[in-house]
């Protein structure tokens, strides 16, 4: 076929062709069943490709993988298929980012914006996707379009699916669109149930700014990507959870031996990373002064008596009208970890700043807690904060970041050590 003198390639539906050098066949694939090795092939080109694992991951998510699917829409397999073309993709990205095998497949599957990796799993979304098509064909003003659609073979067939979905069949397709919503809502909250790689989940999903580095190749090297993930989903291998697996690891802290060896231990609490613990916190601080510098005026670690307690916030804020003591705190993600610390920030300096207050003649004081995850997590009431201090949100992002590599920096030290 010839458009406008440039030859269009056409091909029959089961007919291959090279994209990447991979051979993509997803119609003939079905119908001969060799589209799990199709995939396969395909995974393993990329994964050799000279280019960052966010990129092989971004090439496959957005350009290759959708092909398939394209072509499951179409014409779905058996639910076992789908399943099996899931299990495909998901060690196919393990490989491709260094990842345990253990890696939750919730966390794969959360939406990138919630602090998952956003990959789209098949089943169910080959069916939804199907359903959905069929809805609005069914729907369509063209009699002929409808009534191919609205015979009994079909009706069958769609409502296997939609049973399979627990939809009813025919459906609206608001209430095709409900389910999609629900199944991705879904995967954040299995995620945030498992016991050691759901710690913190709720906490990355309230800002998505804490989530950036899932999506863009430029925030975080591509070692430094495969620690993050690692640590985000409390795989790095700390004794713990290389327990987890082996009876005989002993779960003792290697570098101090009086405590378990978690994640929490490492980023937060172990003697032996202090120095670079209180690095992470100070470089926090020093952009906050920075920032509220240009507006305020600011005292640094001032010491203030109360009650013969002598206490050092980290920054005294102040202005004609308020006062504000400010403290950061870095702590790790985990139940309600992060509203706990910041509630005890402000009773432990709620005395000293009404006690500024009076000093300084001002109208209104109050306590601020920067509180910001060992694993970037902002939450909701640290970036309400940072609203009300004017702070913009490339700052939020760096904030996060300052955190995020820190602890990499920390943990990656740990093992080293
Ligand atoms: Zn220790």
């Amino acid at each position: 076929m010839v458009v406008g003198g440039i030859p269009i390639s056409y091909r029959q539906p089961d007919e291959a062709f090279k994209y990447l050098g991979a051979s993509a066949t997803p119609w003939r694939g079905l119908i001969e069943g060799v589209e799990l090795n199709t995939i396969q092939d395909l995974i393993d080109r990329v994964k050799t490709l000279p280019i960052k694992p966010m990129q092989k991951l971004t090439l496959l998510r957005t350009y290759l993988l959708p092909r398939f699917t394209y072509g499951l829409v179409t014409c779905p397999p058996p639910k076992e298929t789908l399943r099996n073309i899931d299990s495909t993709i998901r060690s196919g990205v393990k490989r491709i980012l260094h990842l345990h095998e253990s890696t939750n497949s919730a966390f794969m599957y959360t939406p990138r914006k919630q602090g998952g990796l956003g990959l789209l799993e098949t089943y169910p979304m080959v069916y939804l996707a199907a359903l959905r098509n069929e809805t609005k064909a069914a729907n369509s003003d063209d009699i002929i379009v409808r009534s191919t659609i609205l015979n009994e073979r079909s009706s069958k067939t769609y409502g296997t699916y939609a049973a399979a979905l627990r939809l009813p069949w025919p459906a609206t397709s608001e209430q095709i669109e409900e389910r999609k919503r629900q199944i991705k809502q879904g995967y954040k909250r299995e995620w945030s149930q498992l016991i050691a790689q759901g710690q913190g989940v709720e906490d990355f999903a309230q800002e998505p700014l804490c989530n950036a580095w899932l999506s863009r190749s430029d925030l975080l090297r591509s070692s430094r990507l495969i620690d993050a993930i690692k640590l985000r989903t409390n795989t790095y291998p700390t004794r713990t959870i290389m327990r987890r697996a082996h009876d005989e690891v002993s779960p003792i802290c290697r570098a101090c031996g009086s405590a378990d060896e978690t994640l929490g231990h490492v980023l937060g609490q172990c003697v032996t990373t202090k120095a670079k613990r209180i690095k992470r916190h100070n470089e926090i601080v020093d952009l906050l002064k920075d920032r509220l510098a240009a507006t305020n005026r600011v005292l640094v670690e001032p010491t203030v008596e109360y009650n013969g307690e002598r206490l050092k916030p980290d920054l005294v804020i102040t202005n004609e009208e308020r006062v504000i003591v400010l403290d950061v705190t870095v702590r790790y993600e985990n139940k309600s970890f992060l509203i706990e610390a910041a509630k005890e920030k402000v009773d432990k300096y709620s005395d000293i700043a009404n006690k500024l207050k009076r000093s300084f003649n001002a109208s209104q004081a109050r306590v601020v807690p920067i509180v910001v995850g060992f694993r970037g997590a902002l939450p909701a009431a640290t970036v309400a904060e940072l609203k009300q201090l004017n702070i913009n949100k490339a700052d939020w992002l760096t904030i996060s970041l300052i955190a995020l590599r820190s602890s990499i920096e920390i943990a990656n030290a740990f093992m080293d050590s």
